[in-house]
């Protein structure tokens, strides 16, 4: 398989996905890395009920699929691979993968998403996976028939809580505020679930836990800190979510692509492309404001179209 193409695209949500479509459709040679999560962040959601076209709804990891699939229809390859550098400097670009095959490319699309934040708080490393997770739809059946904690005040908390109410007896939402960032319609639907009720005012200070004779760490309790009052206590816990937000996974671009303070790649209004040229952002790597599936797609869409155009300018 030959390791240049007209157009790589570095991610597979739904960004990297509408963009291969466009690009392959326009018949350029397109390649999809998939990246570390092949699908992006919808292939760790369960239902998706605001993506148009599905009057009830579609499984994330579905969703992708079809996307996947119906670029692939029209030539685009996928390439399981993790793009570790870049290098811009020279044309045609040229990508490092995680196998260290070496990749180049007449145009890039940078389509490489976000990432669930943590809290950094005292603890949640050694207890990631042991009791933490920032993922409800991967662990929360772990969980089966405890009370477990859900940490954030904004749409994913309130998704992460009432998921998790199909399988633990109760569920507690620790926010920092009195005041919800998350939408009304799904505040209402976790203030109507009797299973779900609210630590507010309150953040996780530090994870407490233990190890086990055989080794294993264990979560046992968190120590909460009042953000009003300061008092702090310790309570029992042995599986909390953080549901905080996200960070654009841009990393890798960092000195090379102009970013934001938020590490938020910088696009020129009105359009996909950034501080080099044939080089161009979408998706929540470059979308701070909105992140979602369909204005995700709508991006990778314009960012295909403007590589399409400038590939197009380069011959003539
Ligand atoms: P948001 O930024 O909307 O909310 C993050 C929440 O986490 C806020 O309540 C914030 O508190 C809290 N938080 C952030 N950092 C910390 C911290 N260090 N310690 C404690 N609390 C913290 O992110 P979301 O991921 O919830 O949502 C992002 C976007 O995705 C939104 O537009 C949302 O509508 C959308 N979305 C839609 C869904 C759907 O429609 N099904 C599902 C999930 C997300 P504070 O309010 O005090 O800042």
């Amino acid at each position: 398989m030959s390791t240049h193409s007209q157009v790589a695209i570095i991610g597979s949500g739904p960004a990297g996905f509408t963009a291969a479509l466009y690009t392959s459709r326009a018949r350029l040679d397109s390649v999809v890395f998939e990246g570390l999560q092949p699908g992006g962040q919808l292939t760790i959601t369960t239902e998706i009920e605001n993506f148009p076209g599905f009057e009830h709804g579609i499984m994330g990891p579905e969703l992708m699929d079809v996307m996947r699939k119906q670029c692939h229809r029209f030539g685009a390859r996928s390439i399981y691979e993790i793009i570790t550098a870049v290098d811009f400097t020279q044309k045609p670009f040229a990508l490092t993968s995680d196998r260290g095959i070496r990749y180049t490319a007449d145009a890039v699309i940078i389509a490489t998403g976000a990432s669930a934040k943590l809290l950094g708080a005292k603890g949640e490393n050694e207890y990631m996976g042991y009791g933490i997770s920032a993922c409800a739809t991967c662990d929360g059946f772990f969980f089966r028939n405890q009370h477990v904690y859900v940490v954030g005040g904004g749409d994913t908390a309130m998704e992460e809580a009432s998921y998790l109410t199909r399988f633990c007896s109760k569920v507690t939402i620790i926010h920092r505020r009195n005041e919800f960032r998350a939408s009304k319609i799904m505040l209402e639907r976790v203030q109507r679930n009797e299973k779900i009720d609210f630590m507010l005012n309150s953040t996780i200070d530090e994870y407490l836990g233990e190890t086990l004779p055989t080794g294993v760490k264990r979560l046992t309790g968190l120590r909460i800190r009042n953000t009003a009052s300061g008092e702090m206590s310790d309570i029992p816990a042995e599986g909390v979510f953080i549901g905080i937000g996200h960070k654009p996974n841009t990393d890798i671009f960092k000195g090379i692509i102009d970013t934001d303070e938020n590490g938020y790649i910088v696009t020129e209004p009105r359009s996909s492309a950034t501080n080099i040229a044939g080089v161009f952002a979408c998706g929540d790597a470059q979308d701070s404001v909105y992140r979602q599936a369909i204005t995700a797609a709508g991006s990778g869409c314009m960012a295909a179209i403007d590589a399409e155009r400038w590939l197009e300018a380069q011959h003539s």
